[in-house]
């Protein structure tokens, strides 16, 4: 073992052993020490602590403030401090991607980064506090319980800091990622909706709650899958007060709130009626029991009774000739309701997003006038479950197009230091998950167009999809197709692993279409905040003047297709995640990046438990070791002259080179000389001396027998 290996180091370039045993070496001595920052040269590896730690006060604030990155303990201050320094100084805008997998402590550090960038600001200014209390509303909308953590982001987001020439933080922009809208209506066991339900169903002053008919958690379908309604360690009253006073920062105003408090309302509602089944002509049907739910439902989305039942127990259709309605089987209703009901929230969750942009987003006002901004990326990890569907492959999809953008970058490094250094060296080899990509979403027929272009068909479905992904990318080495005929699954080797996903919904969820009959049903609606979250699907005269046009997201609203029928429609959710991740991947590549890689230590939550094949696991696909066989295949040791000397002075042989006489880069090459007789791969650059791994050996092993 070499003798770094024993210790532990700051920086992980600095270990001897450059593989994955030493690294996972180095993070195990080091948690035991309740250290749980490191670097890998400029990428900050964080463990998460699972307790508390004081090492995030304003005096830490202070010690980190202009310093330079390795001048002190690592630490994610010092990143900030990197990216706010380095903004400055080269007038360059800063991005931070935070990746890691769920529970492994992304969101908080992004908040620390958050925290430390509004001190450093230092203008203890409005803005500055409406920033970092957008983040408890985004949480009470994109944040549940889930088993693998507490407080589990289902978004994704970037949180773009605008600052002033001077280095005040003037303003941000929020963009968001794909929300989990499945979990709004069904929740998995141990698990618990969106946390804003139960804090409003806590929080919530009774008189309110009356208003709006609602009791408390228990009572409610929506809210019950789980069966879990309480978090242990999490406040739902307390957060409900942190969460009004926060609407209250960003310029919601009361009727804002309220108005939100009665579509969440409806949605409880909504998931509490029931179906009778009927037959109507032969053909299965159903009709909705009455019930007070029902009729608290149909008042809150500010609709009629009768044209709430009919939409969601029939769906209409055109023929050639006319349009005709057909009436659904109870099961059919209670999807058609789901999907209402997920419309509903997804969209919501957009106008909320958009109105906190409204609040803290403050556009240039000269288009000339030069910003400086720091990004920060919290967003979904790679994912590999038991079962994986259409969600887990755009968030792979996304994982894939960042460790294409964290390896070039690593890559370019390692380019850097060598023309630094006047090295002239081999192109390097390694491993590019380009092919992946191309597969992905590059070549012709890559497999986002074919999901496209099949949920556009009429008669498409997941097993024409199959066959066509199984025609086109059966024979190459990306895409592994199903075992037979019968089998509904196909696996896409990524970067970090083989992953297998069932085709079965895909189509279905690509479209997250919504029916006519309920687009229909909306725009007879008298709710205007329904109607602004459903603004882009509705024809322009229903949707009054008044609606704030920054507050449309554009992302939803720059594609729209018609459809032959002259509607609008929505574009697909692959569309709109690929628009997305586009102009998410433009803004990262005009930055100057930073990364945090965030480790899960173990599964439970605890504190001072390091599971070594969970975080062997991790360390594997964050790009650790990609950095490392980048640096591997290059010349991964390196030393200054002088530390050099210091090692291996006793191998030079003074006979062939004086020391006195000749300079310390004549000394080392004469020792590299001599040892490595030739064989060895080493350079010299201008300040340092380049070796391989091998040479690295022998100078150790000749040392040693001296
Ligand atoms: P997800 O992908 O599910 O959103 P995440 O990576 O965002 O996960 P976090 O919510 O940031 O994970 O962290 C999970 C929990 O771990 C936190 O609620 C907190 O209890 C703990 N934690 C994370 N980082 C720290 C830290 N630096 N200090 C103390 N506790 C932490
Ligand atoms: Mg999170």
């Amino acid at each position: 073992m070499h003798p770094t290996s024993v210790k532990g180091v700051d920086d992980m370039i600095r270990l001897g052993d450059l593989h994955e045993a030493g690294l996972l070496r180095n993070l195990l001595v080091r948690h035991k020490e309740g250290t749980i920052y490191t670097y890998t040269g400029s990428i900050l590896v964080a463990v998460n602590p699972y307790q508390l730690l004081p090492i995030y006060t304003t005096e830490q604030v202070h010690m980190y403030t202009d310093r330079r990155l390795g001048e002190l303990p690592p630490h994610v201050f010092a990143i900030a401090d990197s990216c706010f320094f380095n903004m400055r100084r080269n007038k360059k805008n800063q991005c931070c991607v935070i990746s890691g997998e769920s529970g492994a402590g992304k969101t908080e550090s992004t908040k620390l980064m958050l925290q430390f960038l509004a001190a450093v600001s230092g203008q203890h200014s409005w803005i500055e506090q409406q920033i970092l209390e957008a983040n408890p509303i985004l949480e009470a909308f994109g944040n549940a319980k889930t088993v693998r953590n507490d407080n589990s982001s289902r978004f994704g987001k970037y949180i773009d800091i605008n600052f002033t020439k001077g280095g005040a933080i003037e303003g941000a922009r929020v963009e968001q990622y794909l929300l989990e809208k499945s979990r709004v209506c069904r929740q998995a066991p141990e698990e618990r909706n969106y946390h804003i339900f139960y804090y409003m169903l806590m929080g919530m002053p009774a008189e309110q709650k009356k208003n709006l008919s609602l009791g408390s958690a228990a009572e409610y379908n929506y809210l019950t899958m789980g069966k879990c309604t309480s978090c242990e360690g999490r406040d739902d009253v307390k957060e409900y007060a942190h969460f009004r006073s926060a609407l209250k920062i960003l310029m919601f105003t009361d009727n804002d709130s309220w108005e939100v408090s009665r579509l969440l309302a409806a949605i409880l509602h909504l998931g509490n009626v029931d179906y009778e089944a009927t037959i109507v002509n032969n053909l299965e049907g159903c009709d909705i029991l009455q019930s007070s739910h029902f009729k608290m439902a149909s008042q809150l989305l500010e609709v009629d009774p009768k044209a709430l039942e009919k939409s969601l127990t029939q769906r209409s259709f055109m023929t050639a000739k006319e349009s005709v309605t057909k009436p659904l089987a109870s099961a059919q209703a209670v999807d058609c309701r789901d999907a209402f009901v997920k419309a509903i929230y997804g969209r919501l969750f957009l106008w909320v997003v958009g109105k906190i942009n409204a609040a803290v987003y403050k556009p240039a006002e000269d288009s000339k006038e030069v910003r400086q901004s720091i990004g920060l990326l919290d967003i979904f990890g790679f994912e590999n479950f038991a079962k994986n569907s259409f969600e887990q492959l755009c968030i792979n999809f996304a994982n894939e197009q960042l460790q294409q953008f964290f390896v070039r970058h690593v890559f370019k490094l390692e380019q850097d230091e060598y023309s630094r250094e006047n090295i002239v060296w081999q192109h390097i080899q390694y491993q590019d998950n380009q092919s992946t990509l191309d597969v992905l979403a590059n070549k012709s027929l890559n497999m986002m167009a074919l999901i496209d272009e099949e949920s556009n068909f009429p008669k498409g479905t997941d097993a024409t999809l199959l066959q066509k992904m199984n025609q086109v990318h059966g024979k190459g080495v990306i895409y592994i197709p199903p075992k037979n005929n019968y089998e509904t699954q196909f696996g896409i080797k990524h970067f970090a692993g083989e992953v297998f996903y069932d085709s079965k919904g895909f189509l279905e969820k690509n479209r997250d279409a919504l029916s006519s009959d309920l687009i229909q049903l909306v725009e007879t609606s008298t709710n205007k905040l329904l109607k602004q979250a459903f603004h882009d699907v509705l024809s322009s005269s229903t949707i009054k003047r008044s609606v704030n046009p920054r507050m449309i997201i554009t992302s939803a609203s720059s594609s729209l297709r018609q459809t032959s029928d002259g509607k609008k429609r929505v574009p697909t959710l692959t569309g709109q995640f690929r628009q997305s991740l586009d102009s998410l991947m433009k803004t990262l590549t005009v930055c100057q990046p930073y990364f945090i890689r965030c480790i899960k230590p173990n599964d439970f939550k605890r504190p001072m438990l390091f599971d070594r094949e969970l975080c062997m696991r991790q360390l594997r696909y964050s790009g650790m070791m990609e950095t490392i066989r980048i640096r591997k295949a290059g010349y991964p040791v390196r030393y200054t002259f002088e530390e050099f000397l210091i090692r291996y002075r006793v191998l030079l042989r003074t006979s062939l080179c004086d020391p006195k006489k000749e300079s310390k880069q004549k000394c080392c090459e004469s020792i590299c000389e001599s040892v490595l007789s030739g064989e060895g791969d080493w350079k010299t650059g201008k300040t340092k001396i380049f070796l391989k791994e091998d040479d690295l050996v022998q100078l150790t092993a000749k040392h040693v027998y001296i």
